[in-house]
């Protein structure tokens, strides 16, 4: 089951469950749709790729709550983006 993190990890913007701009990657990294845009798609602490992170249904949020773990690691851009091209 997805954690369903509440923020997004970069710039920290809330990214409630039933948000159209949370993406994710393989391991739940989370972030707003426009960081990842910034990370040319690039998750920066495993290297894989970024899907839309699907909303959990309203009815199953008392069975299954989501994550109030906020992670905030904000990313030197410009070193990730040098890294992408090196
Ligand atoms: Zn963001
Ligand atoms: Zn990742």
């Amino acid at each position: 089951m997805l954690e369903v993190r509440p923020t997004c990890e970069n710039c920290n913007k809330s990214l409630p469950y039933n948000s159209e701009d949370a993406m994710i990657c393989t391991f739940e990294c989370t972030y707003c749709k426009d960081c990842v845009e910034l990370l040319k798609q690039v998750c920066p602490n495993c290297g894989g790729g970024f899907e839309k992170r699907p909303i959990r249904p309203t009815h199953l949020l008392e069975k299954y709550p989501v994550s109030k773990t906020i992670v905030h690691k904000p990313i030197d851009i410009k070193a990730h983006i040098k890294k992408l091209n090196s």
